[in-house]
């Protein structure tokens, strides 16, 4: 996707009001050009399409969610289709996305939110937490995103933003609960999800492991860079995907996608596998509910055919689409 082009700051503010010349207000202006820039940012906000998003959003950057963002919406257009769906098509349609299981928390969410909240969304981050799949900054986003909700949902892009300009000190430095209190003495109640959102993106694009202080729209007001302290070494990058575990039990999923149901053995010769290897992933993956597996046998190998699991962690058989 384009990066929306920066626009120098003092333009027109966004909904929320900040006093002129604040810091609130220069990051305002910094994000006015930005909030249209994917397509689960709309006014008024839906409240499902933030759900979606920020489900698809935990693992995978922003540029690789927005195409599988749109497809997942048009395929299930509310979250009544969402939670009526076979879950291995919604597995179907993650495809792209890995971390699998996320798809899973996110079917069951939905059903869990049609069968006791008659199909809406709870607005209430505590309850939202409830929901699988939905962590604490999850919740928060939908919240505030979706609902208005006047809390703050720190992600790693905010927490660092937060403590650089209000605390100045790295992240790590900071307890969570004084980065939370920070974090809520800064929102803007006005607009709690326009706020979160401008937060977000300066630390996704300006305020980085390695911060980007000169063209940062608040430099001016940063405890961070007043104190001309020095950014942290990045941390490690995640080891290599290729001939990870979690590369098999991608495998495993598309295996399944493709052909149905499917023996042990097949799937560990389609994957160039050890047996032992897959049945370990056929095993977590039946585990997270992802896949049904029939009874281990004497060796730890599930026996007969695996398959995707269309069934609720409870046992429980949900309407499936014609
Ligand atoms: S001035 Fe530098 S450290 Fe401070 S918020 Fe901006 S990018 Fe981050």
């Amino acid at each position: 996707m384009k990066e929306p082009t920066p626009r120098p700051t003092g333009g027109k503010l966004g909904p929320g009001r900040q006093p002129p010349g604040s810091a609130g207000a220069a990051l305002r202006s910094w994000y006015e050009p930005r909030k249209d820039a994917y397509p689960w940012r709309t006014s008024p906000p839906d409240p499902y399409a933030v759900l979606v998003s920020e489900v698809m959003l935990q693992q995978t950057q922003a540029a690789r969610v927005a195409p599988a963002f749109a497809a997942f919406l048009q395929r299930f257009p509310t979250l009544q289709a969402l939670a009526a769906a076979p879950r291995s098509e919604v597995l179907r349609s993650w495809a792209g996305l890995g971390y699998n299981r996320r798809a899973v928390a996110l079917s069951e969410a939905a059903r869990i939110i049609v069968r006791k909240d008659d199909g809406r969304i709870p607005t209430d981050p505590r309850t939202l937490a409830t929901l699988p799949g939905v962590g604490p900054y999850t919740a928060a986003a939908v919240a505030s995103l979706g609902f208005g909700a006047p809390v703050p949902a720190i992600d790693i892009n905010m927490g660092r933003v937060v403590a650089r300009a209000r605390l100045g000190r790295e992240p790590q430095d900071v307890p969570r609960t004084e980065l939370r209190i920070a974090a809520e003495g800064w929102l803007d109640r006005t607009d709690s999800g326009g706020w979160n959102q401008a937060l977000m993106d300066l630390g996704r694009e300006v305020c980085r492991p390695r911060p980007r202080c000169p063209a940062c729209p608040i430099e001016g007001f940063c405890r961070f860079r007043r104190e001309g302290r020095p950014a942290a070494p990045p941390a490690r990058r995640q080891g290599p995907f290729q001939g990870s575990f979690r590369q098999l039990r991608g495998g495993v999923v598309r295996a399944l996608l493709e052909n149905g149901s499917v023996t042990l053995r097949r799937l560990s010769t389609e994957a160039g596998q050890p047996l032992d290897r897959v049945a370990d992933a056929c095993r977590a993956l039946a585990a997270e509910g992802l896949i049904q597996a029939g009874p281990m046998a004497r060796t730890g190998h599930p026996m007969g055919r695996v398959r995707l699991a269309d069934q609720g962690r409870d046992g429980r058989r949900f309407p499936h689409r014609s």
